[in-house]
């Protein structure tokens, strides 16, 4: 490969697919040249990258020519039937879908955890689940220090983890609100008519249902966090138990953890290696009502960490709330970083 890369975005008007330009643009990450695909019908509209307008062309098996990075961000049904033609191109694909997450031969990758198993790639490369990438950014630090056993923990997650169409969902349903002639002590219930994304109404509402249900009554999106946390950290014996719940917040995604260490833990001590902890902030200070807050942390590249306490129903656990951009660390950040890697 040349020091400037040619870098193709599969499914580049997409939430994640805009935030991966902006960050290859605020990275400076060298570009040499950058290829926009999405489905036919953006074919032909116009985005830019660095002052220059680019035509979106339409995704097709032949698009990936000369192409050296491809990051893939257009949904799994996407990456596995493209994600091999872009290999067989001679790109590296980093893919932000769940479709190759646990396949033993690709590396699931977050930097500041893993980076060095991005030298095993055999072509593809896996960007973790968002709630799991944000929940390690503090969870991986304590482990490395007191060994985690087991993990609790419930997700606060935002629309924009659906993608472009939720967060016009969220919009549309808090304008219909708004404009209905309600008031705050009416039923906030809207027709079924504003409902399409989800199954329930989101706005003013919170639905404890994040991707499809499994015969073991989690869903699928819950297993993530101990089937990828496992893959991330080298750790086959985590045990994790998570509730994943979608709130009317647009964008942030807030998880709050119970943990089980090996060892004795003390705040003090977590305190001190959360603050040396590469990509995460601490905020905590809730005497002075400081806490990390979705509304605060959307558009932020660093994760943060608050709520810090000693867990009172468990030996050697700590309980504690980290909020992290699931467009960007959850996502489009942590695939430029590891095309920095690359
Ligand atoms: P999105 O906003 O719905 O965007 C989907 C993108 O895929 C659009 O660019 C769309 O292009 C493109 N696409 C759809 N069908 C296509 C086709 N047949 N051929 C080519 N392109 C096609 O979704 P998103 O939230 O960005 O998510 C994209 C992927 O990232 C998903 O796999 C998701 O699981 C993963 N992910 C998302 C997040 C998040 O926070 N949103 C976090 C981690 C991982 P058009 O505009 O032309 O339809």
């Amino acid at each position: 490969m040349s020091q400037l890369k040619h870098v193709a975005i599969v499914g580049a008007t997409g939430a994640v697919g805009v935030e991966m330009l902006r960050c290859l643009e605020e990275r400076n990450f060298p570009v040499g040249q950058l290829t926009l695909l999405a489905s036919a019908r953006s074919a032909g509209k116009k985005m830019t990258f660095k002052g220059q307008e680019l035509t979106i062309k339409e995704l097709t098996p032949d698009a990936f020519e000369g192409v050296d990075i491809a990051l893939f961000s257009a949904g799994g049904g996407i990456s596995k039937e493209f994600a091999p033609h872009a290999v067989k191109a001679g790109a590296v694909v980093v893919d932000n879908s769940s479709a190759f997450r646990m396949d033993p031969t690709v590396p699931l990758v977050v930097p500041e955890v893993n980076a060095a198993d991005v030298k095993t790639h055999q072509g593809i490369i896996a960007n973790p689940n968002c709630t799991t990438a944000i929940t390690l950014m503090a969870l991986y630090p304590l482990h490395q220090a007191f060994g985690v056993k087991r993990v609790w923990a419930s997700s606060y997650q935002a629309v924009s983890g659906t993608g472009a169409q939720a967060i016009e969902e969220l919009a549309r349903q808090s304008h219909a609100w708004a404009t209905g002639g309600r008031t705050a002590w009416d039923d906030a219930k809207l027709p079924d008519s504003e409902i399409q994304v989800y199954p329930h109404q989101i706005a003013f509402n919170v639905l404890p249902h994040v991707d499809s249900f499994l015969d073991s009554g989690y869903t699928k999106e819950e297993m993530k966090l101990e089937n990828e946390g496992r893959k991330i950290m080298h750790h086959p014996d985590l045990r994790a138990s998570v509730t994943c719940v979608r709130v009317p917040v647009f964008r942030a995604h807030s998880v709050a953890v119970s943990a089980e260490f090996d060892k004795p833990v003390t705040v003090a001590a977590a305190r001190e290696i959360l603050a040396q902890a590469p990509g995460l902030d601490i905020i905590d200070d809730p005497a002075n009502k400081q806490y990390p807050l979705p509304l605060n942390i959307a558009g932020k590249d660093n994760c943060a960490v608050g709520r810090l306490r000693l867990d009172c129903a468990l030996d050697n656990g700590l309980a504690f709330w980290v909020v992290g951009d699931q467009l960007l660390k959850g996502a489009a950040l942590n695939a430029v970083q590891i095309a920095e890697l690359l």
